[in-house]
């Protein structure tokens, strides 16, 4: 099974190798403003043309958005443009240019309907203040050292790890992994360099062949399993939040940037604006920490996982803190259980998004027409079954893997419920939280959506 999986490592760079890197963001950003603005200029003269009556054929040629067109008008331009253009390679500007592309396919795509998710506005000018610093790296000289410390990239040379690359070093040597690109990026304050590499993973079976497993994801615990194991959070992550907001309240109370009176920040509030950065950055470590060791644990354990299916996008305009996280949580946690049971042999199903997992009694079958959130116990009037809401929730979940292997021809199967096929069709991307660079940098296809195995309960 060939995989696309990033493998993402902390750098520790020093002063000089930082100021190279931030040179090659930099010219990332200087290719992509160029580019846009000429679009810009482009799509306006045509507009104002129009409006004049000129007739189509006449027009200013208009400027294809494709990479390569991108590219050919870049190095046309470039000896004027950036007349440094050799100090830095040339991976940057394509780094740049390829994120415009990107932007405007997915804008084109999200105005003509044909993209999921949220509406996609029109790219814009990249600031130097705003933007998150990083540059790819598709050809040249990339590889890991043979001492597994230190990484070599094209121009940047060798840069020291702060962590040991052994684990993809291990794969590269055994000739079952292959480097398609290289991103150095700035995440938190702190460099890293997220390898993209092509994975050769050997089939697995399950250890336990029959085990479901149902996942009930919440905010007080980060799971609760049908097996009646409460997952809790990670450790310290109850203090790293609380951390946070009261560095976040110190920020506030210090004398910020304003663009209206163009007043600068003061030093006092870039020091505060950095260690919030640095706080939230350990929060999402924690979080995503946390995340990963459920995931994989389940996935190794269990065969067949289930989870519930939820309006990801519309939950995450919800203002409420706790449940934000935990809806993005919710979303990771899916994602990662669909490549890793895959991995193992497994399978992810999701139960369809108006099955009443939680309204359900897991003892005798019947729905409640109301439950508040508050309700953290679900007493069944009709059977007098008392139990921990989330554990019903996760019971529930559960037996719907096993209605799913019943279910001769019922809506199941009618689905579809070929395991094979679906396991196949499961685009299986590594992705790290926070660091969603499949719109930023690069020219490795974005993650597609994953493709679990919906459910209905059958009638
Ligand atoms: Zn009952």
């Amino acid at each position: 099974m060939k995989t696309i999986q990033a493998y993402r490592f902390a750098l520790d760079l020093t002063a000089a190798q930082e100021r190279a890197v931030l040179a090659h963001a930099g010219a990332a950003r200087v290719a992509h403003n160029w580019a846009l603005a000429r679009l810009k200029a482009v799509m306006d003269q045509r507009r104002a043309e129009r409006s004049y009556g000129v007739p189509d054929e006449l027009l200013t040629l208009s400027l294809s958005w494709s990479l390569p067109a991108l590219r050919k008008a870049w190095n046309a331009a470039k000896d004027t443009v950036a007349p440094w253009w050799p100090e830095v390679s040339k991976e940057a500007f394509n780094t740049g240019l390829d994120a415009l592309a990107r932007g405007l396919k997915n804008w084109a795509e999200s105005r003509k309907g044909t993209r999921a998710g949220r509406p996609v506005g029109f790219p814009r000018f990249k600031s130097r203040h705003r933007t998150t610093p990083s540059v790819r790296f598709t050809t040249g000289a990339i590889r890991v050292e043979p001492d597994r410390m230190h990484v070599v990239l094209p121009r940047l040379g060798r840069l020291k790890l702060h962590e040991s690359a052994r684990k993809l070093a291990r794969r590269l040597e055994a000739g079952t992994a292959r480097i398609m690109s290289a991103t150095a990026r700035r995440d938190g304050g702190r460099w890293h360099v997220a390898f993209t590499v092509e994975v050769e993973r050997s089939e697995r079976l399950p250890a336990r062949p029959c085990s479901v497993v149902g996942v009930d994801v919440g905010i007080k615990h980060l799971a609760v399993l049908s097996t009646g194991e409460l997952v809790d959070n990670p450790r310290h992550l109850t203090s790293a939040q609380q951390r946070l907001r009261a560095l976040g309240r110190a920020l506030s109370r210090k004398t910020g940037p304003d663009r209206r009176t163009s007043r600068r920040p003061s030093k006092r509030w870039e020091r505060a604006a950095a260690r919030l950065g640095r706080a939230h950055a350990r929060v999402a470590n924690l979080r995503r920490d946390g995340l990963h060791k459920l995931t994989t644990r389940l996935a190794v354990t269990h065969p067949t996982v289930v989870v519930e299916d939820l309006n990801v996008t519309g939950m995450l305009a919800n203002r409420r803190l706790a449940r934000h996280i935990a809806d993005a949580g919710f979303a990771e946690i899916r994602r990662q259980l669909a490549y890793k049971t895959s991995w193992n042999g497994g399978r992810l199903l999701t139960a369809d998004r108006w099955y009443p997992s939680s309204k359900t009694c897991s003892g005798c079958g019947a729905v409640k027409t109301k439950l508040a959130l508050h309700e953290r116990t679900y007493e069944c009037q009709a059977c007098g079954l008392v139990i921990d809401r989330d554990h019903n929730a996760s019971l529930n979940l559960a037996a719907l893997a096993a209605e799913s292997y019943t279910a001769g021809s019922g809506p199941v199967a009618a689905r579809g419920a070929d395991q094979k096929t679906r396991v196949r069709g499961q685009v299986a991307m590594k992705r790290e939280p926070g660091t969603a660079s499949a719109g930023q940098t690069g020219t490795v296809p974005p993650q597609g959506r994953t493709t679990d195995q919906a459910l209905t309960k059958a009638h």
